[in-house]
């Protein structure tokens, strides 16, 4: 485990990615020599809440019917995963329609991000976002997006 004094391994790891993807950039290169900068993960399709006018909400209450009602990947999938992909982007996106504060798994998702210098994108509801779980975050955060939606006026 690094010390704080230690420089961080996967820095430049990270950082050789992030040349590789500019310089491609910068010369309009067809070829790329690197991974994305950025990924957007499904880490979960789960949600806290059911708002009647998602789509999201819809299409698990499809998936409810039919007897499945986990939506997150499973832990051994996501450590499999996230040492794949963590050690050379820059920015991680741990859901798309899922709310992230719901995945089981997030506390070590901010290891993760912490052990391999990753920042993370948090689109959130906000409900679960409490205190504690914040001040452990901010540190690791690139944005923290608050999406606030209502049925009525
Ligand atoms: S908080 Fe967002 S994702 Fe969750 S049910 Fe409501 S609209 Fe859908």
């Amino acid at each position: 485990m690094p010390t704080p004094k230690d420089p961080n391994p996967y820095t430049a790891m990270t950082r050789a990615n992030e040349q590789g993807a500019l310089e491609a950039e910068s010369h309009a290169s067809e070829r790329v020599n690197a991974v994305p900068m950025k990924i957007t993960f499904e880490f979960t399709g789960d949600c806290n809440l059911h708002c009647f006018f998602c789509d999201c909400e819809f299409g698990r209450n499809e998936f409810r019917k039919k007897g499945v009602h986990k939506f997150a990947m499973d832990e051994t999938l996501f450590r499999s995963m996230a040492e794949t992909a963590f050690p050379h982007v820059t920015v991680v996106n741990p859901t798309v329609i899922g709310e992230p504060l719901t995945f089981p798994y997030f506390d070590l998702m901010l290891e993760y991000a912490e052990r391999f210098d990753v920042k993370l994108e948090i689109v959130t509801n906000g409900m679960l976002l409490k205190k504690q779980r914040l001040e452990r975050m901010m540190p690791l955060l690139d944005r923290l997006i608050m999406s606030f939606d209502g049925g009525t006026k």
